[in-house]
């Protein structure tokens, strides 16, 4: 938090606050004799020191009418949401949005309030959490001072996420902030006030009236902090994961057999996660953490002799899938296959790393991952969570020789977005073939003959090879 260490003084952001967008709204509120307030998450990223472009300005009066006086100053076009009160301007890469000063009260079934005319107290009241609920005023004398009626800067101090009001009421009048306290938890790493957690453990059910494209965008946000188990320790242990995505919940928990356990996977998931968003910004690669063990408890037998086994669990968790991005209205498109594929690979390289690497079971791997052999390998590394130094030393230095491997039979064999040198369309010219069996046949030998490496990957292999099956097929050539 930026504090000035030598005067104690908490205005000490306002440096920040130079930036002329301010000085043009100062003026307006002095000639138009309205007070406002820049109020939520601007000040509270300017005591955090985080960069925000978005700025929220409260207006005690007509926020548009505001707005559209600043607009006119600045000569440029205001948007006006007339349903929603509210107005927005852009000023060089920074977005000014307008409210007026408001009052809001809940129904029981919608998250939508009733909205009157309001106080900046109101107006501050009506925010979700303390720490979002600073304003700093932009009028003379006051110009540049804090309002923080709830303790908000002791807050950001503390790290803690609290709400202004009854956290059972804050959470049951809009039980979306719910998942915001989580979120924010996550990305700032903050703790959320224990009687707020408990708000959330009691409100949880009123999640079922949030929309699955809020609640996922939240989701999202809390997969893109820099440590996402903050966030899922608080969703589990508050039981929302299980209302919203109960395949992850399953995940948790250890069995015991003849003194045999198999770890949790769901803290082993978070743990794969935490480490794959030290390499990666991404947030399919992320997701694809989350889901790489997803069929684990579906696919868990305990074997004789052996113990745990989860055999299969790489294909089932693919073909969950579409079915998770459907449920949380993920989108169904090219993001969802790359989450697909990398679920159903994730093994693959593991595998290689503990046998003797043979360049077949490479090519296999170089043609079944194509361009997303470098995010496989990064889940793959996320996935070394043991605790032995000496298996992840082990397991690290087989992956650089995967890696090795991987980088030469690519450079000889160019197999990478591969499409094999005969193609169905030569092998039905050439026989004089319609499309059918026949033609899939020819097609599969000749690319398992180059993946197997008994023919190089060259159009004159191929189409000698071609002809030899295709005798044994009895075709004739036409
Ligand atoms: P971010 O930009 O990271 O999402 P933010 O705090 O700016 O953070 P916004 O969703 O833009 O989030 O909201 C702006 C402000 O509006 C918040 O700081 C908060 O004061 C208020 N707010 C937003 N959503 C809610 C809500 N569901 N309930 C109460 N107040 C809210």
């Amino acid at each position: 938090m930026q504090i000035n260490q030598q005067t104690g003084d908490t205005n000490f952001p306002l440096s920040k606050m130079e930036a002329p967008i301010f000085k043009v709204l100062a003026e307006t509120a002095e000639k138009t004799n309205t007070e406002i307030y820049v109020i939520g998450g601007f000040v509270r990223d300017l005591y955090l020191d985080r960069p925000s472009k978005d700025i929220d300005v409260v207006v005690l009066g007509n926020g548009i009418a505001f707005a559209e006086k600043v607009g006119q100053k600045l000569k440029t076009n205001v948007a006006v949401f007339k349903n929603f009160g509210t107005a927005m301007l852009k000023h060089s890469d920074l977005e000014v949005e307008f409210v007026g000063a408001r009052k809001e009260s809940y129904r029981a079934n919608s998250r939508k309030p009733i909205v009157e005319d309001g106080t900046l107290e109101d107006d501050q009241l009506r925010r979700d959490f303390t720490i979002n609920a600073l304003a700093i005023s932009l009028n003379q004398p006051s110009f540049g001072q804090i309002v923080d009626p709830f303790n908000g800067l002791e807050d950001l101090e503390n790290k803690l996420i609290r709400t202004p009001l009854d956290p059972v009421v804050t959470f049951s009048d809009d039980p979306l902030r719910m998942m915001r306290a989580i979120r924010f938890a996550s990305q700032l790493n903050f703790k959320i006030d224990q009687t707020a957690v408990d708000a959330i453990q009691s409100q949880k059910e009123r999640i079922k009236i949030v929309s699955k494209e809020r609640i996922s965008d939240e989701l999202n946000k809390i997969i893109l902090s820099k440590k996402p188990s903050i966030g899922f320790n608080y969703l589990f242990d508050t039981g929302l994961l299980e209302l919203i995505f109960p395949q992850m919940a399953k995940l948790y928990g250890v069995d015991v057999i003849k003194g045999r356990a198999h770890k949790d996977n769901f803290y082993h998931t978070l743990e794969v996660l935490d480490n794959i968003c030290q390499t990666t910004d991404d947030l399919w690669l992320r997701w694809a953490a989350i889901l790489h063990d997803i069929a684990k408890p579906a696919t868990k037998r305990f074997e004789e002799g052996h113990g745990w086994t989860f055999h299969g669990h790489e294909d089932k968790g693919a073909r969950m899938v579409p079915q998770i991005f459907a449920q949380l209205k993920l989108p169904l498109n090219e993001k969802m296959k790359f989450v697909q594929k990398l679920v159903q690979l994730h093994l693959r390289p593991i595998v290689l790393a503990q046998d003797i690497v043979t360049d077949s079971a490479v090519r296999r791997l170089l043609f079944e991952a194509g361009e997303d052999i470098e995010s496989l390998m990064l889940l793959c590394n996320a996935d070394i969570t043991t605790k032995n130094e000496y298996k992840v030393k082990k397991y690290r230095n087989n992956f650089e020789l995967v890696k090795q491997k991987l980088k030469d039979v690519e450079e000889r064999d160019q197999l990478r977005n591969w499409q094999p040198p005969i193609s169905g369309n030569d092998i039905m010219e050439t026989f004089g073939l319609s499309a059918g069996k026949e033609v899939g046949i020819l097609k599969n030998a000749i690319r398992e003959a180059i993946l197997e490496g008994d023919i190089t990957n060259s159009y004159e292999e191929a189409f000698n090879y071609m002809l030899q099956k295709a005798k044994e097929l009895g075709l004739s050539h036409v």
